[in-house]
């Protein structure tokens, strides 16, 4: 088997997915002695990933301009699009700030709350811009695989990378399949 070439994003999300993405541990190198080699990802610090990537895993919502072109580069470079973790899958808890609005949260994020002192909002056109709404990834580009769970587990993402290593469509069903 040749090589399987891996990027992922981090959108909005914790960055638990990825932490769960390591806690593979030793099944990582036994992915990688298999053929999987991971390019453009926040754990190598790489942001583009090459043309051609076999599989695009990503973490959180698109909650920004920012995360919108990030998924859309994916999209465009990735082969397989897995949305990875209940914020890509549905759009999650960032969601929960589509009920209030922006210019409210932002205020309350950078000026009022009770540890903030002489707050302001951040301008700098290397911020990404809020969109209007939070959305799950699939409102954004086509996804190919959902792997629900907050956040997966790594036993779920060993599962799903075995078998598209090994040619197969993944079907996650049991205790590897969780919605929380
Ligand atoms: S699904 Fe859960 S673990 Fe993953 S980014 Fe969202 S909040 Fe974090």
């Amino acid at each position: 088997m040749g090589k399987i070439k891996v990027a992922s994003v981090w959108c909005e999300g914790c960055s638990g997915c990825h932490m769960s993405f390591l806690d593979m541990d030793e099944r990582l190198v036994e992915l990688i002695n298999k053929g999987l080699e991971i390019n453009a990802t926040p754990i190598t610090d790489l942001k583009i990933p090459d043309e051609g990537t076999d599989i695009g895993i990503i973490e959180g919502a698109v909650a920004t301009d920012h995360h919108e072109e990030e998924v859309k580069m994916m999209r465009e470079r990735c082969k397989i699009i897995v949305a990875l973790g209940d914020c890509a899958v549905f759009g999650g808890i960032p969601t929960m700030r589509n009920y209030i609005p922006r210019e409210e949260l932002l205020e309350r994020g950078y000026i009022t709350t009770e540890s903030t002192v002489d707050g302001k909002i951040p301008t700098s056109p290397e911020i990404g811009k809020h969109l209007p709404k939070t959305k799950a990834v699939n409102e954004v580009i086509k996804v190919d695989l959902y792997v629900p769970g907050c956040p997966p587990s790594a036993d779920a993402i060993y599962y799903v990378l075995k078998e598209v290593l090994e040619g197969r469509i993944p079907k996650l069903e049991g205790e590897l399949l969780k919605y929380e």
